[in-house]
């Protein structure tokens, strides 16, 4: 498969398609037919449907120059949202790009987790710490119009991203503040009926054999959890019940093999009830959540 006859000669859909496919394949082998439909219909401006609809029609040239472009990228392994520059995260769609970390379908466990501890007419006082795009404090907005939400986060471009993403989502219940962890929120003693996150986690020595997509083009510090990957959780766990109101709910998701750590962590800290884990659908311990004792 030569490349240039992908772009220069008369194509129709169905065999561009199968071009692209065998000209990402080597580098990202993951999934390299999917790829080619996705980047095909973002320049035909269609979905999937439309691309099976149009087979045999002919990619017109501006189409094929752009999805040039498109291709050369991934073969970069950049990640599929960035080239898009955009996620679906919770049936809504995000704005991504390199100041944010892409929402993962794995973080909806921690939504719907937060949902059932949420009554949906109450004006309950939600924390989300490490907004990043957004998805979490976004969904949540849009599931529970009653509640006042907090989004902070110490990536200033982050919050940027998440304000738009709130915005674009047609959503205006959600305050930003910028800083690190609890900073931007130390006149919020007492206020929270639930406070999520979802911190970079993963051990910095592990950070340089992570996928090259991920490595390379996410924002290092969404990722990197310091020497154990639980150095956010330890701050996150101390100093949350400061900001908790009496039955208060911390709400964290954490890597595959974290929940132990995690759960350790809150019961050491004290002032919780025994920690509870969620599954993802995998079955994997994802969420670990624990409500203030009261006293
Ligand atoms: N909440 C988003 C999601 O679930 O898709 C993003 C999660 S990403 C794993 C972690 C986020 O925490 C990043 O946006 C990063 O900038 C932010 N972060 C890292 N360290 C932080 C700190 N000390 N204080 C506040 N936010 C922090």
């Amino acid at each position: 498969m030569g490349i240039n006859l992908v772009y220069s000669n008369p194509h129709t859909v169905q065999k561009l398609l199968t071009e692209i496919a065998d000209h990402i394949a080597p580098h990202c082998p993951e999934t390299p037919r999917l790829d080619a439909e996705v980047l095909l219909a973002e320049v035909l401006g269609t979905d999937k449907a439309g691309l099976y609809r149009s087979f045999h029609d002919l990619v017109p040239v501006f189409a094929r120059n752009r999805l040039r472009e498109l291709v050369q990228r991934r073969i970069k392994k950049e990640p599929i949202s960035y080239i898009l520059g955009r996620k679906e995260f919770w049936s809504l769609v995000f704005s991504v790009g390199p100041d944010v970390m892409v929402p993962r379908p794995d973080t909806e466990v921690l939504v719907e987790e937060a949902l059932r501890a949420v009554p949906l007419e109450t004006r309950c006082s939600i924390l989300d710490i490490g907004t990043g795009s957004g998805a979490i404090a976004v969904a949540l907005a849009k599931e529970r119009p009653a509640a006042i939400i907090t989004a902070t986060d110490i990536s200033a471009s982050a919050l940027e991203t998440a304000k738009r993403n709130a915005a674009l989502n047609h959503v205006t219940a959600i305050t930003f503040r910028h800083g690190d962890l609890f900073d931007p929120v130390r006149d919020r003693e007492h206020n929270f009926d639930l406070i999520v996150s979802n911190p970079p986690y993963i051990p910095t020595d592990e950070t340089s054999r992570l996928p090259k997509g991920l490595r390379d083009y996410e924002p290092y510090s969404a990722f990197d959890g310091g020497p154990d990957g639980l150095a956010l959780y330890r701050r996150i766990i101390r100093e949350a019940p400061r900001y908790l109101k009496a039955d208060g709910i911390l709400m964290v998701e954490v890597g595959y093999d974290q929940s132990t750590a995690v759960s350790n962590l809150i019961r050491e800290a004290g002032g919780f009830r025994p920690p509870e884990t969620v599954r993802d659908l995998s079955g994997l311990e994802r969420v670990v959540k624990a409500q203030m004792e009261r006293l």
